[in-house]
């Protein structure tokens, strides 16, 4: 197995997850849906990198706003796992608090500014 592939899961351990992305940028974001969930998220991957091990179908997914990006979160216990981004719909991100082994709070993660591209006039 490629050891730089990480493992993730959601809370309560429905969810699990495998994806192939460095840590490194990491990003927080001010849009209206980041500043509630606040979670530090991966640099973008393209989707083949994530693999869903189990709990597929008790993903629940939430679009808002331009209905673009997909973020999906578990049924169960409410935790934003990944999403799939607007700015490309072929780039993903994780919920690196997810990520087994990885401190997310330790990284470098500035606030992207979504807040300013997260409302499309007319929409
Ligand atoms: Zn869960």
């Amino acid at each position: 197995m490629n050891p730089t592939i990480l493992k993730g899961a959601c809370h309560c351990g429905t969810v699990t997850f495998e994806v192939d992305t460095p840590l490194e940028p990491a990003v927080r974001c001010n849009c209206s849906l980041c500043r509630r969930r606040g979670a530090v998220m991966s640099p973008p991957f393209p989707a083949d990198k994530l693999r869903i091990l189990s709990g597929e179908n008790e993903l629940a997914m939430y679009e808002f706003n331009t209905r673009v990006a997909k973020h999906f979160f578990c049924r169960r216990c409410g935790i934003y796992t990944f999403h799939q981004t607007r700015a490309n719909p072929d780039q993903w991100r994780v919920n690196l608090g997810c990520i087994e082994g990885v401190d997310a709070y330790s990284l470098d993660a500035p606030v992207a500014d979504g807040a300013s591209s997260s409302v499309v006039t007319g929409a």
